[in-house]
């Protein structure tokens, strides 16, 4: 989606990814077949491009400092995704920050688990500390005999404890800064997770002003400790006292922000490209009063085949993405829908009504 909006605007785009015909490489210029962490690929890519971006945290953040260094164009700032890359440091970025954010403390051990649960109590989340996105790193304790299981799903990986947060909803921002350092921040929408994977995404969230003021002024508030350029996907937690904490942070375009590709005046994606580039940033607004965005996961394991497509596309006002990756996996996003319209329930009824006939 990031390669679509930079071809669009005119663009030469070269990507890494490890995986021949990945979804960008189908879209750009040209793919080089490599890890995200590949010394060679990321220097040989760097020396013909005019800037360089990120949309993982796996990427090479040290190198990718001793890029900037050298005066490479890298955005957002190495540094910014060397904090975010480890969510421990980056829960201590936030709390030093001021900004509000669960409990948490490291462990290493389960001695260590236990005296924690003393403090926190029940339920709690045991978290890795890289490499966790999609709930890939999140396992929660509800009591004592779960931390045996916890500790054998998450076995290998560095670890820290967070005090569970019993929100009333998620919310989520797409915030971004220019060159300049002027900052945009998109419609505040709200999330639905399942099993710690993102599934709907209603725009704009139906909550109170003032606490929609107060999740907008939180994420611009986040923005001034990161630095660089570009998109920032900011998750929120709403408590019933209407507090707003930070969940997490992803220094890249965010699931969350998919609908803006259609809702928007300026996608989550084009943005990203404006600010990357030392362009101006473009309108956040939205075209629409409502947007739903549904993810579409995969169910099986093997290859990819797209059935019920043209049904889904006689829904009005749907859009379906498909991401084009050739392996299909349970839970893995292989693409997701868009419905606008004029009210939350209208575009949530036909992005159901959408979803139902699809399968990948
Ligand atoms: P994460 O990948 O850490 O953002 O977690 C994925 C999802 O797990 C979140 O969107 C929440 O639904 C849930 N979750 C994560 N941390 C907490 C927490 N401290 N309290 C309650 N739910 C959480």
């Amino acid at each position: 989606m990031l390669a679509f909006a930079a071809k669009r605007m005119g663009f030469e785009v070269r990507v890494i990814d490890p995986t021949p015909q990945s979804p960008a490489g189908q879209v750009c210029d040209e793919q080089i077949i490599a890890d995200y962490t590949d010394e060679q690929a990321i220097r040989r890519l760097s020396a013909v491009s005019d800037f360089l971006t990120y949309e993982i945290e796996l990427a090479h953040a040290a190198l990718l400092e001793e890029l900037t260094e050298k005066g490479v164009h890298i955005n957002p700032s190495p540094k910014t995704l060397t904090v975010i890359k480890d969510k421990l440091l980056q829960k201590r970025f936030l709390n030093t920050k001021g900004i509000p954010v669960a409990d948490f403390t490291k462990v290493t051990t389960k001695e260590d688990i236990l005296k924690v649960a003393k403090k926190f109590g029940y339920p709690f989340l045991l978290k890795a500390r890289f490499d966790a996105y999609d709930g890939r790193g999140n396992a929660l304790i509800k009591q004592e005999p779960d931390i045996d299981p916890g500790l054998e799903k998450l076995a290998g990986r560095t670890l820290y404890v967070e005090k569970f947060v019993p929100f009333v909803k998620e919310l989520a921002v797409i915030a971004c800064r220019d060159m300049k350092g002027n900052i945009a921040t998109f419609p505040i929408v709200e999330t639905v997770h399942k099993n710690n994977i993102l599934h709907i995404v209603y725009a704009p969230a139906h909550i109170e002003k003032s606490v929609y003021k107060k999740a907008e002024s939180l994420a611009k508030n986040v923005m001034q400790h990161l630095h660089g350029a570009g998109v920032f996907g900011i998750e929120l937690f709403l408590t019933k006292n209407g507090d707003v904490l930070v969940n997490e942070i992803s220094p890249r375009v965010h699931n969350s922000g998919h609908y803006t590709i259609e809702a928007c005046v300026t996608s989550q994606f084009e943005q990203h490209i404006r600010a990357i580039t030392g362009l101006p940033l473009g309108s956040t607004e939205m075209l629409v009063p409502a947007a739903v965005m549904l993810n579409i996961l995969g169910h099986r394991s093997g290859t990819a085949e797209v059935t019920g497509l043209k049904k889904a596309l006689h829904v009005p006002n749907v859009s379906v993405h498909i991401y084009g990756k050739s392996e299909t996996k349970p839970e893995r996003k292989m693409g997701h829908i868009t419905a606008t319209g004029i009210s939350l329930t209208q575009v949530y009824g036909r992005a159901l009504q959408a979803k139902a006939f699809l399968t990948i």
